[in-house]
């Protein structure tokens, strides 16, 4: 009987993580500041700036941003195991390990790394994993979606999802915007705009984009049906470097965005956190449906 519970647990244990076919492997840069765990899914999820670690050797950063975004880090693995129950199979995982003061992995590597040589090798560490994630996302799908995982402190208290679209833009009317072609083309969902079946405006801020489904389950979003765009004395990020780079504003068929979580609600107690997380969960499966025109399921290399 004891043994039968153990082998059951054991099952129950290698069932989950095999369900996707194959175990996952983490693996850590050399200098272990960056971890990635490879994935199954057409998903992948960063998390720069949720990290803690200050190794004396790298010195500190003297400008720019260098607080931690806290709760990310958590978020980003909740997320990764909640989408392998509710898919079967699990998004690539890059999570910076490294606190901000020392590296910034969302941005160009001169204001990143500021000149020391470890933050630099750890910023090109964080930048392959991504590199690796989309490599093997495109080999197996030929699609696909990053998310740069963030949080603010900003007092509208709204969830900002950053398509490399500035407030500004934002703030023209759906026929200005939806005609201005080089707003979709300077966007980090370029490519998912020509493959979706709906119109630009309604992949941004209609009741099928993501801050539509957001707002319908409570948390208020921009852009969003509700919040097409934060007004002019209004704060707002529009997606950073990762976003840019990994993104289909390039070209390639992976696209882009990030998620700025605000932290009354979302971040401020672990029970909110886990509230939004299931709230994605439930959430991204339905949207890649939707506009990608997939669904969110594992593949394995030997089904192509
Ligand atoms: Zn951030």
């Amino acid at each position: 009987m004891r043994c039968l519970s153990i082998c059951c647990l054991v099952s129950a244990f290698v069932g989950l993580d095999v369900q996707g076919q194959e175990p996952a492997e983490r693996q850590f840069d050399s200098n272990g500041l960056v971890e990635y765990i490879p994935g199954n899914l057409p998903l992948i999820i960063g998390a720069p700036h949720g990290g803690s670690l200050k190794p004396p050797a790298i010195k500190d950063r003297t400008f720019g941003v260098t607080d931690q975004d806290a709760g990310t880090q958590e978020m980003a693995r909740m997320l990764r195991e909640a989408m392998i129950k509710k898919t079967g199979g699990a998004p690539a995982m890059v999570i910076a390990l490294i606190h901000r003061s020392k590296l910034d992995p969302n941005r160009e590597i001169v204001e990143a790394a500021q000149g020391d040589p470890l933050a630099e090798q750890t910023w090109q560490n964080w930048q392959g994993f991504i590199g690796k994630a989309k490599a093997r996302v495109n080999e197996r799908f030929g699609v696909g979606l990053y998310i740069d995982l963030h949080g603010q402190r900003h007092p509208e208290g709204r969830v900002e999802l950053g398509y490399m679209i500035s407030a500004e833009k934002l703030r023209e009317g759906d026929e200005t915007l939806e005609k201005a072609s080089l707003v979709v083309r300077a966007s980090s969902i370029r490519e998912l705009d020509q493959r979706s079946p709906a119109n630009f405006i309604e992949l941004l801020r209609g009741p099928t984009s993501l801050g539509g489904m957001l707002q319908a389950r409570g948390y208020a979003s921009v852009p969003s049906p509700d919040v097409p765009a934060p007004k002019e004395n209004e704060l707002y990020f529009r997606g950073g470097y990762n976003t840019d780079t990994h993104g289909s504003r390039q070209g390639g068929t992976i696209s882009a965005l990030q998620i700025e979580c605000p932290w009354v609600g979302v971040r401020d107690t672990h029970e909110h956190r886990v509230r939004f997380v299931d709230a994605l969960t439930d959430i991204l499966p339905m949207w890649f449906k939707t506009h990608f025109g997939a669904p969110l399921a594992p593949r394995s290399p030997s089904k192509p």
